[in-house]
Parts: structure tokens; sequence; C-alpha cells
């Protein structure tokens, strides 16, 4: 038997994050997209609230979730706000490179202090020349003596403003492509680290996303993680998690624009007649509520895979690019179905709107998520 139903702890789970992004989530979701700034009071409570750290295991700090559970509990945060509980939830990216390439030493150093104090991290992969072609990344880690030295530059680093620690991939030999690659734990407060321009996006506005220069930054060869050139793997691995995440934040968004859609069509009365009852609209939301569903359950298919330690880069890509793909269909139509008012800033199925298309675009685009889910495909 295949039972959709959460069990009683799940639920339970649900419910504290429903009330806990109800509270404290959903009344500033519009005032922190109009003035961003860093969500620290909603950081300090929900790591008080035990909803920090969802898949780190409880040694390091974490909750100790599998990602069915933690994609549970992600959805109800989403619904109230993707970049408030994006920046709840980056250490899930930031520390994945840790708990999948670094030593039990590494671990214990990192994360649990990171953890214990409700710090948060980034995850450093990308560069100006070397996005969708993560591989093709330029910048250098040389050893000398005792320690690496890098230099180059990140951009795009979701909380790199904030970071406690950064998790960074980086070169010892451009010629060898993704086998020359390396992964680093680089703290803070290392010399040589610098932050640069913060970028002003279209959505997602409390999503802190900025560059990361590295200026001779001298890192102890005991901050490498896993061997010399495992780096490109450990951060395909992380990403594999990542993007079961990102699924399950844009059925949170798209849950959010189809629950706001419907009740405005109940209420909203042209030619006499609620505008839901009208058959184009009332099959649109029929359409939308579908769209929802089926990317929740594809979700948590790739996270049920996850959690019985079966591989699932393929239905982590395919849940990622599905269930983003329905968020921006689904928003689309919300605006849509509130008229012109969808179009103002009056109501939140405008953000929700901008929200989703950084969904389609982030953890791999939407086209390298079909290039992973369809490459998988023909390898049979
Ligand atoms: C707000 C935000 C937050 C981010 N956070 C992080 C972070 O925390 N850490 C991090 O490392 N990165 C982060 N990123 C980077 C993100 O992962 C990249 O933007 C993304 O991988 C795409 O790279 P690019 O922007 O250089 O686009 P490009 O790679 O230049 O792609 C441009 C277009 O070409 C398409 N394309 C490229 N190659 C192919 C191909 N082979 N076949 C078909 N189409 C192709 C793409 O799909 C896209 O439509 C973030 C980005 C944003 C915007």
């Amino acid at each position: 038997m295949i039972d959709f139903t959460p069990n009683e702890e799940q639920k339970a789970l649900q419910d504290l994050a429903r009330k806990f992004s109800q509270k404290e989530i959903a009344p500033v979701a519009l005032a922190y997209d109009k003035e961003p700034v860093f969500p620290e009071e909603i950081i300090k409570k929900a790591h008080a609230a035990g909803l920090l750290n969802l898949t780190c295991p409880k040694e390091y700090g974490g909750q100790g979730f599998g990602l069915v559970t933690s994609s549970l509990i992600t959805e109800e945060m989403n619904v109230a706000c993707v970049a408030i509980s994006g920046m709840l939830g980056i250490n899930s990216l930031a520390c994945g490179p840790i708990l999948i390439g670094g030593t039990e030493e590494q671990k214990r150093r990192f994360l649990l202090p990171l953890n214990q104090a409700g710090k948060t991290a980034s995850f450093g992969l990308t560069e100006r020349e070397a996005g969708s072609d993560a591989g093709g990344l330029k910048t250098r880690a040389k050893l000398e003596g005792d320690h690496y030295v890098l230099n180059g530059q990140k951009c795009f680093i979701t909380n790199a403003s904030y970071a406690a620690l950064y998790t960074i991939f980086a070169t010892i030999d451009p010629s060898q492509g993704t086998k020359g690659i390396c992964g680093f734990i680089v703290p803070r407060e290392s010399s040589g680290l610098s932050i640069g321009k913060v970028e002003d996006k279209m959505g997602q506005r409390a999503l802190n996303v900025a560059e990361v220069n590295l200026e001779n930054v001298i890192v102890p060869r005991e901050n490498l993680l896993g061997k010399e050139g495992k780096g490109f793997k450990i951060a395909m691995e992380t990403l594999d998690e990542g993007r079961v995440n990102i699924a399950t934040c844009g059925v949170g968004l798209a849950r959010a624009a189809f629950e706001a859609a419907r009740d405005y069509a109940k209420k909203r009365v042209q030619f006499g007649k609620p505008i839901g009852t009208f058959q184009a609209l009332n099959f649109m939301l029929a359409d939308m509520a579908a769209a929802v569903d089926s990317a929740r359950l594809l979700t948590w298919l790739a996270g049920s895979m996850a959690d019985q330690g079966k591989r699932f880069s393929r239905e982590a890509a395919q849940a990622k690019f599905y269930a983003t793909d329905v968020a921006m269909r689904v928003t689309t139509d919300a605006v849509q179905i509130y008229g012109g008012y969808g179009y103002t800033k009056e109501y939140a199925v405008e953000k929700y709107m901008r929200d989703a298309k950084l969904m389609q675009i982030y953890e791999g685009t939407n086209q390298v998520n079909r290039i992973v889910a369809g490459g998988a495909l023909m390898r049979g």
C-alpha cells in the first residue's frame, strides 16, 4: 500500500511550521519585499522553534529529519514567503558539502557550533563565466605548504553578506576540468575574503545575494573537503538534495497562489455571479489545484528515494523543473484571476509571480535540470 498521509509526528511538525510561518513570516512578507533586510529575529525564533537545519543530523546540531519530513515543514514555510524561507533554509545547501564530503572532525568543528548558534552559511559555486557550466569555474586553489591560497570571484551567492562560513569550490588545475575542482570550508573571518556587489533583484527580494571576492585567501589544508579533485562530485550531490528542497519551495509558493486565487474567485462578483463560477476560471482553478498536487507528489517521490538511500538525481531534477514550472504557471494564472488588481502591489499575487521566476533559474536552470533528467533516461 502507498500511503500519502503524514504520520502523527509529521502532522505535528507541519502544524508547528504552519503556525510559525503564519505568525512570524506572512505578516512581514510584503514589508521585506519592499525593504529587504536580514531576517535576524525570524531566524532566531525559527532556531528556537526547531525549524532550522532540518536535514542536518542531530549530532551536528540539526533536526535529523529525512527529506520527506523536511519537505512537509518547508512547504508550510514557503506558503508564507519563499524569500524569507530561503534565508532560513540556506544552510541545507551551504552545509551539504560538509555533510557529504567532510570528515567527522570537520563536521563537529564547523557544523556543530554554526548550528548550535543558529548562524547561517553560503554555498559558493557559480562564477561570472561559469553558471550552467559550473565545471568551467576559474577560481584557483594553490597548495603552499600546509595551506591553500584561493584567488577568484564567486557571484550570485545566496546569504553571502551574512554567512558565518562558506563552502567554496575552486580548481587546482583548470586543464583537468571537473577533476581539478576541490571543495573548501572557508570561515567568514578569513583574510582576503570580501563581499562585492549585492544584487538588486526582480523577486525574492528578502533573499540576500552577492558576490564573494577571494584575494589570496589562506585556507588551512585541513579545510579541504574529501580528496583533491572530488569537489565537483560533492557539489553535484549537494545539488541533488537542494533540488528536492527547491521543488518543495515551488509547491509551497504555487499553493499560496492557488489558495489566494480560489478565495478571490469566490468573493469577486461580475455579471451578478462570483467569477469562480464562470467555466473559464473554474477550469483554470481545477488545473491549478491538480498541478500543485502533482508537483507535491513528484517532490515526495524524490525525497522518499533519498530517504531510502536510493539514487535520486533524476527524480530530484524532474521534481525541481516540474514543481517550479508549476509555480510559474500557477502564480501567473493567479494574477489573471485577480484581473487588474492582481497587477498591483495591493495583493500578494504580484509578488508571488515575481518570486516564482527565480525558481526556474537557480540550483540549475530548468533547462539544465531537464538535461540531468534526460541524460539519466538515456543511460537507462
Ligand atoms: C538569486 C540567485 C541566487 C543564487 N544563489 C546561488 C548560490 O547560493 N550559490 C551558487 O553557487 N549559485 C547561486 N546562483 C547561481 C545560479 O545557480 C545560476 O544563475 C544558474 O546556474 C544559471 O547560471 P547563469 O546565471 O550563469 O546562466 P547561464 O548559464 O548563462 O544560462 C543562460 C541561459 O542559457 C541556458 N543554457 C545554458 N547552458 C545550456 C545548455 N547546455 N542547454 C540548454 N540551455 C542552456 C540556461 O538554461 C539559461 O536559460 C543563484 C542565482 C540567482 C539568480
